[in-house]
């Protein structure tokens, strides 16, 4: 077995600490990563608090990670030593359902394997995620991360810019259409600079004008506070698109009427209540309500290569393993710009 040292929640309400436990062998096709940095999710919260359900104690979370490749299972033939790769949410899933066989493993019908909190699919162990120095993946589920992406910000694409790569793909923003991003945070911010990069004329909708500069120097074309609630008349009927990550309760009414005939508003941040939705602005206008989860692995090759090749990356905040407890508290706040990066190469 090989050793690793990680940072786990050993249950819901005390802060994570450090924890030492062992990854398997390589397989035959396995390989081997030394974690350089992985991204804090608001996921990793959730998980680790028992929010989304009794976690399986202890937790090592975190599905944005970044590394070098350490060894490689014998028939592995896509990674070799010393290469850059990532891993994010998934590392196994069925393989041959008719999802899985789409390339769309994130919404494998058997269900995909969890990076963290959840069973290797031949039961033998607890999966643990990126807050560690060394984590073991089949081929398929690792990705290649492109030279020209450091590192350091590469580590959140794997699941804040897939989560909106994916979306904005399917619903084809580009040359021509009108795409509002609902929220400034981790998420928000890689949907602006990839919604731009693909050519969409951009907005940024917020509560509050205090990220005005922020998300124009990103790359939004326009800004539109929500805060007093004129906006919703004011650009009623503009947006073919509008993408959610806001996990606050809002009035998704006001929102539905700002898309046109035919225009979807896609969730991709999960509020913590149910929502309760008037239809009627949705069937008015044809207007479609719908959710994303992640992406596929190839989707996800394509989005770290189309990041490398438009020079997208997130704004990040690096912090040692030790400041993990710290950082919580701010994620929670709001308070980071606009994403954590731990450094794992510190680990004590
Ligand atoms: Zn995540
Ligand atoms: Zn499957």
């Amino acid at each position: 077995m090989i050793q690793a040292k990680g940072i786990a929640a050993f249950s819901a309400k005390e802060p994570l600490g450090p924890y030492s436990f062992t990854r398997r062998d390589p397989k035959d096709h396995d390989v081997v990563i030394d974690i350089k940095y992985c991204g804090i999710c608001h996921s990793d919260i959730h998980t680790v608090r028992s929010e989304w359900g009794e976690a399986a104690y202890p937790v090592v979370p975190g599905h944005e990670i970044a590394g070098i490749v350490r060894a490689v299972g014998p028939k592995v033939t896509k990674y070799k030593v010393g290469q850059h790769v990532g891993v994010g949410c998934m590392v196994d899933s069925c393989q041959e359902c008719a999802h899985c066989e789409q390339d769309l493993e994130n919404y494998c019908l058997k269900g995909f394997t969890g990076t963290y909190n959840a069973m290797e699919r031949d039961g033998s162990a607890p999966t643990q995620g990126g807050y560690s120095n060394v984590i073991v993946v089949r081929e398929e589920f690792v990705l290649n991360i492109p030279e020209a992406l450091p590192l350091d910000k590469a580590a959140p694409l794997l699941c804040a810019g897939i989560t909106l790569y994916s979306p904005l793909r399917h619903w084809k923003a580009g040359p021509g259409k009108k795409v509002a991003i609902m929220g400034l945070g981790g998420l928000g911010h890689m949907g602006v600079k990839i919604a731009r990069a693909m050519g969409a004329d951009v907005t940024v909708l917020s509560h509050s004008d205090r990220k005005k500069e922020d998300a124009l120097r990103m790359g939004a074309h326009h800004f539109v506070s929500t805060h007093d609630g004129s906006a919703f008349e004011k650009y009623a009927g503009q947006f073919d698109l509008i993408i959610n990550t806001v996990s606050a309760d809002l009035n998704m009414g006001d929102y539905f009427g700002l898309l046109k005939l035919d225009g979807s508003l896609v969730v991709v941040g999960l509020p913590e209540n149910p929502l309760s939705i008037s239809p009627f602005p949705l069937v008015m206008m044809r207007r479609s309500y719908a959710g994303s989860l992640i992406g596929g692995i190839m989707e996800t090759q394509e989005m770290l290569d189309f990041c490398a090749k438009h020079n997208i990356a997130p704004e990040i905040e690096i912090v040692p393993p030790t400041q993990v407890n710290e950082a919580y508290t701010r994620v929670i706040k709001s308070d980071v710009r606009y994403r954590f990066v731990i450094d794992m190469s510190k680990i004590a």
